[in-house]
């Protein structure tokens, strides 16, 4: 295979299928350690759930989505079309076996494992993002904290039980609880709904979209190349190298793989030996205008939105949905996040709602991503960071790419190893 031989050391090439955070970070710590790079994604860049998130790069707040209460929540509302989570009434039997599979550890034990595991990430997370910032990726990380509004200060009480057991297992973080006056000074969109705060300090927001965009101009720049409407429909494996061919013909050869394809991960990933099952929880995001600037971002944790001062507006991000991630974007589900935040906010012009988008978290059945060589020597996959996927995406490509060019897996990566 001419220069794709390879008789020890690292890759000289790599491919990086997905052009999401989590692809093109990667794609970018490899060519710091001199691998030569072609990301290809079947659509292009951020074309996944990287573009219309929440923005939050939110280390204190990275709570595995396999809580206990997250059960007993599904089980509570489950096939209400309203809630800000549901799963369709489908007769999807991987579906059900995933569901079945994730809810088997919804438990305080794998909760805690997956805590624990992600405490060496939070530690690194923005530092990840800083070096990339200092290094050509032109787009702002803010720093600002991050404040739950609760109705009442009984309903806060959860979410500070969460923050004392995140606490327990390690992990720092700073919160402050506020009392609803405090919070209507400081936000002119809080009602007089809203009883009481939670301000968890120290985290940062990125517009996303721009962010990975200007990720991959980077990546550009440093000679890596980027293949648009390149969907890798098979892969066939030689002595030291791959070759990928796209579902319209076309073909790219390097001595490494790596599978970042966000919720479509599954089947690609286990044909390499990769049990762990990833699926889509989806979510909907769209921007309002907003009458007075918000002045940092806001959470109303009791119905599950998330929202961010974007462009000079406010992006408003909620729900969790199991449907495949193709499927079409279903306009009840916007309209049941407006239904539900519309009494707690006011000033925002929700009818003059724009962008509106679903896009899909990688959710992996124990709350843990999975990241690391697969069955094959040089086939690699990073994937399934659920809700945190974009504050974990940088340092998921710095610690694989360490991975990839010295063939020794991190200390950090080592609860995330896919063929657990
Ligand atoms: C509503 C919402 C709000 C969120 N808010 C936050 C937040 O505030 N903070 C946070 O940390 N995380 C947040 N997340 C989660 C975060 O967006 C994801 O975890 C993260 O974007 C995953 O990145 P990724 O690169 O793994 O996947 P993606 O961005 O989905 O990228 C995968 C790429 O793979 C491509 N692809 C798929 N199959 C193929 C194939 N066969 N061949 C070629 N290409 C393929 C796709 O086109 C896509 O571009 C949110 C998610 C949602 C939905």
């Amino acid at each position: 295979m001419g220069d794709l031989d390879r008789k020890g050391g690292g890759p000289r090439s790599a491919i990086v299928v997905g052009a999401g955070i989590v692809g093109l970070s990667t794609a970018w710590f490899l060519q710091e350690r001199g691998v030569r790079v072609t990301v290809v994604d079947r659509e292009g860049i951020a074309a996944g759930s990287s573009w219309g998130n929440a923005g939050w790069l939110s280390p204190g707040l990275s709570i595995p989505l396999n809580e206990p209460a997250v059960l007993r929540y599904g089980l509570r509302t489950l096939l209400d079309r309203q809630a800000p989570l549901h799963v369709p009434a489908t007769p999807d039997p991987r579906l059900w076996q995933f569901l079945a599979r994730f809810a088997a550890n919804c438990t305080h034990r794998s909760w805690n494992r997956a805590v624990r595991a992600n405490l060496p990430f939070n530690e690194e997370c923005l530092e990840a993002f800083d070096i990339l910032t200092a290094s050509g990726v032109d787009a702002p990380t803010i720093d600002a904290p991050i404040t739950a509004l609760f109705e009442t200060s009984a309903k806060a009480q959860t979410l500070v039980k969460e923050l004392d057991r995140l606490g327990d297992a390690g992990q720092k973080v700073s919160w402050t609880q506020l009392a609803g006056p405090e919070l209507r000074e400081h936000f002119p969109q809080v009602t007089d709904r809203i009883g009481a705060g939670i301000r968890i300090d120290g985290q940062r927001y990125v517009d996303p979209g721009r962010f990975v965009e200007s990720l991959a101009r980077a990546v550009v720049s440093r000679g890596g190349t980027i293949r648009h409407r390149f969907e890798v429909a098979a892969i066939r494996r030689h002595e030291y190298a791959y070759t990928l061919l796209s579902a319209n013909g076309q073909t790219v050869n390097a001595n490494a793989v790596v599978l970042a394809t966000g919720a479509w991960l599954g089947e690609l990933a286990h044909k390499w030996g990769v049990r762990v099952p990833v699926r889509a929880g989806r979510g909907y995001s769209f921007t309002v205008p907003t009458d007075d600037p918000v002045p940092s971002p806001m959470y109303l944790p009791d119905i599950r939105v998330a929202c961010t001062p974007y462009q000079g507006g406010l992006r408003v991000a909620g729900t969790m949905e199991f449907r495949k991630p193709d499927d079409p974007l279903y306009p009840a589900r916007v309209d049941a996040i407006v239904a539900s935040a519309r009494p707690l906010l006011k000033g925002l012009r929700w009818d003059q709602r724009t962008d509106v988008w679903v896009g899909s978290r990688p959710v992996s059945a124990d709350g843990r991503p999975v990241i690391g060589q697969t069955g094959a020597p040089g086939m690699y996959v990073a994937g399934g960071h659920g809700m945190w996927g974009l504050s974990h995406g940088a340092v998921t490509g710095k610690l694989l790419a360490e991975q990839i060019a010295t063939g020794r897996q991190p200390e950090a990566l080592r609860p995330f190893d896919p063929l657990r």
